[in-house]
């Protein structure tokens, strides 16, 4: 592999060479990524289940559908969004027009997590690509046989100066992190998107940081309970009986992970599941009851099959515990209520959610997909990932068949006319 900073430098070069900008080699680009997808889907789906143990389904429903999805998306209505747009101009402008043109900002860099590797690795480059970037992408450690995929599939559609891999662990991402790049996507911890957003500040880098933390899910008295309990159970894991031993139930990526995942199953009782497998990583789904709210599994992002379970009587109790927290990436609130969807939808922010459902809000590129306060800055999907890797550049045209004379310190009426005309 190319040193780091010859990466960075030949991507600026690259990308001042214009090669990124024309719509048509942009589309043609994303529709070349679809089909190597479309070429690698076994690939993928087998490195899915290397790294992950995800089953066909869930490898094709969340990672490689969602994304062959989001390209398709975007390259239907790629061509309005990077037009310069005209908008209106004042009386104070009068003779001119006023337009704001997207531009890309250039180089970027993608660091991704593990939990979803294509999909967060994909997702975000696919924006930065329709925008007109190169990327340099940092896929996760913890997913070796995706990244092994993903590589050969990268450099079969886009050549290395226009998308780059960077792979291993923070060491890598450390140097990534010196670099002048123009942009940085960050999905992961709290902990390492401070690192990620000090060494952007640094550099005045703008950044996304789409992070990590608790996210409440609120199941009200009225809700309908069996729909709650299925669509929760499908957020968190849906494997039948002794899903520990079903070979399509996911296994946890690292044996750390696993590891601090048994550490939360002495935070309460088990109501269900709490059997694991060392040997395969896994822990069954568990409903852990009795549970403090100073314990570890209350107070540390779980990112596990485990759900701690607190009763309330009052939806007063729930709104001020939630907001006593960290903002939450997704909340999630279960009733048939409007004054209840009303007072938690009012009442809390959070980067986004559902009401009588989980994850799906994630899951369309109809909606900005990101967190808010400690859960994250910025967001993206759809039109969202094209405008997170644009600059708006906004122009006056001015006019030279006339000029006004009024705003020049000259102007015998001129701070009269000013007056009339900004208030
Ligand atoms: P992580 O923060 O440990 O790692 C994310 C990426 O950062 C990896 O590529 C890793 O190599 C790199 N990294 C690790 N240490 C670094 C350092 N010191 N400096 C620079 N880079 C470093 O996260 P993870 O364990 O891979 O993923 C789980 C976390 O990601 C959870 O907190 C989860 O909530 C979050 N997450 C958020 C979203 C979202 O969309 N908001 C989605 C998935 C995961």
């Amino acid at each position: 592999m190319n040193s780091i900073p010859s990466i960075v430098s030949k991507h600026k070069a690259y990308f001042a060479a214009g090669h990124t900008r024309p719509l048509e080699s942009r589309l043609d680009l994303l529709e070349k990524l679809k089909q190597a997808i479309k070429t690698h889907e076994a690939d993928l789906t087998a490195a899915l289940y290397q790294d992950l143990h995800k089953s066909e389904q869930e490898a094709y429903t969340t990672e490689i559908g969602i994304v062959l999805e989001e390209i398709s998306f975007v390259m239907k209505r790629l061509g309005k969004w990077a037009k310069p747009k005209r908008v209106k101009t004042p009386l104070t402008h009068l003779g001119s027009k006023s337009i704001i043109i997207p531009e890309p900002y250039g180089t970027v860099l993608v660091v991704a997590p593990w939990n979803y590797p294509l999909q967060l690795a994909l997702s975000p480059l696919i924006g930065a690509i329709a925008a007109g970037n190169t990327v340099v992408l940092k896929p996760s450690e913890y997913t070796p046989a995706v990244s092994a995929v993903l590589s050969n599939l990268i450099s079969s559609v886009f050549p290395n100066d226009y998308v780059a891999m960077a792979e291993g662990g923070p060491d890598v991402s450390t140097a990534l992190l010196q670099q002048p790049f123009d942009y940085i996507f960050f999905t992961g911890s709290v902990a390492v998107g401070k690192i990620v957003m000090d060494a952007a500040a640094k550099q005045l880098i703008p950044v996304t940081l789409e992070l990590g933390g608790k996210s409440p899910c609120i199941v009200h008295k009225d809700a309908d309970i069996q729909f709650a309990a299925k669509r929760i159970v499908f957020g968190k894991e849906f494997y039948g009986p002794q899903p520990e031993q079903n070979p399509q139930y996911g296994k946890i990526v690292s044996e750390r992970h696993y590891q601090r995942l048994l550490s939360f199953l002495n935070d309460g009782v088990p109501l269900t599941g709490g059997q694991s497998d060392p040997n395969h990583h896994k822990i069954a789904p568990t409903i852990l009851d009795q549970v403090e709210d100073d314990s570890p599994v209350m107070q540390e992002e779980i990112f596990g099959p485990i759900l701690p379970l607190f009763t309330y009587s009052d939806i007063g109790e729930v709104i001020e515990k939630t907001q006593s927290r960290p903002k939450p990436l997704a909340l999630y609130v279960f009733t048939t209520n409007k004054e209840i969807e009303r007072a938690i939808l009012e009442n809390l922010s959070f980067g986004g959610g559902c009401v009588n459902d989980t994850l799906m809000h994630a899951a369309t590129p109809y909606l900005p997909f990101g967190g808010v306060g400690e859960s994250g800055i910025g967001s993206y999907h759809g039109f969202d990932s094209f405008n997170t890797f644009t600059h708006k550049k906004s122009v006056v045209k001015q006019t030279n068949r006339f000029d006004i004379a009024f705003r020049y310190p000259s102007s015998k009426n001129g701070l009269r006319m000013i007056r009339k005309i900004l208030k």
